[in-house]
């Protein structure tokens, strides 16, 4: 095995591009991606959901690629005396008759439980990101929503990536609703601690008229089924910080919560009313 730095790729910029998105280089740390202003004034939930994310010192030397790729973190994943199908295909899920308070109510299946910890690819997912990446082929771009696959009954094949590519970055589509959105993040403690649940939203409100609204659920695997589906209040509907109708989300329905983490789906509605109180409230200032 060959150990290779990319750190030292000249991917460490973040540019604006012609059509008014981002572009993002792979090796970016997460503490330079959540502090650049335009990063912070166009898509504020995402240096929300990186700041919320390790602790200060590993967001100094994590990178936006690092952080895409970062494997689970279930217990049963890294202990070789258990069952996993993700570790060993058709080996068993440990998780589903074991501990699994932390685990995925969304986009799990009966092979695989795991979430994907990473709090940054909530907020790409809300916003459409897309991860350009260089292959032995040539480039090539996968949107975030196809970047990971589903787990289906093959856990074990996370991403979309073609073997040995290297991302090169993320391109966030201009998106003016990003600019009215905020990270929420549920954890056992106050900081340096992965998601039980969190979540993305944005929301474009104008003459009390709701013209668009973005959610993103995590920790899931994200992508189809995971936190890449958005859902949110119908556009149209007629919003006031008091009088808001209950949120509904067609991702939240198709949860498949086990015994121990039944308690998320609670956790996520009520995270969906109290963001979109907060982003209501925030709208009618
Ligand atoms: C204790 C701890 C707590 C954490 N808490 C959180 C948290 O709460 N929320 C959160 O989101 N994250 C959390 N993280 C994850 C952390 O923020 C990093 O993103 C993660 O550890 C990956 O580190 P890295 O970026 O240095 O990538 P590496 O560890 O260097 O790489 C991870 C994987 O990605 C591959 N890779 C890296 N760059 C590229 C590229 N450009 N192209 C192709 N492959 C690439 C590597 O080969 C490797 O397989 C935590 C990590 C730790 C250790
Ligand atoms: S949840 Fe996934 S990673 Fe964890 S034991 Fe089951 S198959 Fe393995």
């Amino acid at each position: 095995m060959r150990l290779v730095d990319v750190r030292e790729l000249p991917l460490d910029g973040i540019e604006s591009t012609a059509d008014g998105g981002l572009r993002i280089g792979a090796t970016v740390t997460n503490s330079d991606l959540a502090a650049h202003p335009e990063v912070r004034r166009r898509y504020p939930a995402l240096a929300q959901a990186v700041l919320a994310g390790a602790s200060g010192q590993l967001r100094n030397m994590a990178t936006v690629g690092g952080n895409l790729l970062q494997r689970t973190r279930c217990g049963y994943f890294t202990d070789l005396s258990k069952p996993c199908n993700k570790r060993a295909p058709g080996t068993g899920c440990s998780a589903v008759e074991g501990e699994h308070h932390n685990h995925a109510i969304l986009g799990a299946t009966e092979h695989c439980v795991a979430i994907h910890p990473s709090d940054m690819a909530v907020a790409l997912a809300a916003f459409d990101a897309v991860v350009t990446y260089e292959s032995a082929d040539g480039t090539g771009q996968l949107p975030l929503a196809a970047f990971y696959l589903p787990v289906g009954d093959t856990p074990h094949l996370e991403t979309a990536l073609p073997a040995g590519a290297l991302i090169t970055g993320v391109i966030l589509p201009p998106a003016p609703v990003a600019a009215h959105s905020r990270y929420r993040k549920v954890r056992e403690r106050a900081s340096y601690a992965f998601a039980i649940g969190s979540i993305t939203g944005a929301l474009d409100v104008r003459d009390g008229v709701v013209r668009e609204v973005r959610l993103a659920f995590g920790p899931s695997r994200p992508g189809r089924g995971g936190t890449g589906g958005r859902a949110g209040p119908d556009r149209g509907a007629r919003r006031t910080p008091r009088r808001s109708p209950p949120p509904r989300s067609a991702e939240l329905a198709a949860a498949r919560p086990l015994p121990h983490n039944a308690y998320k789906v609670t956790l996520l509605r009520n995270l969906v009313v109290a963001l979109l109180t907060e982003l209501t409230e925030e709208a009618a200032r």
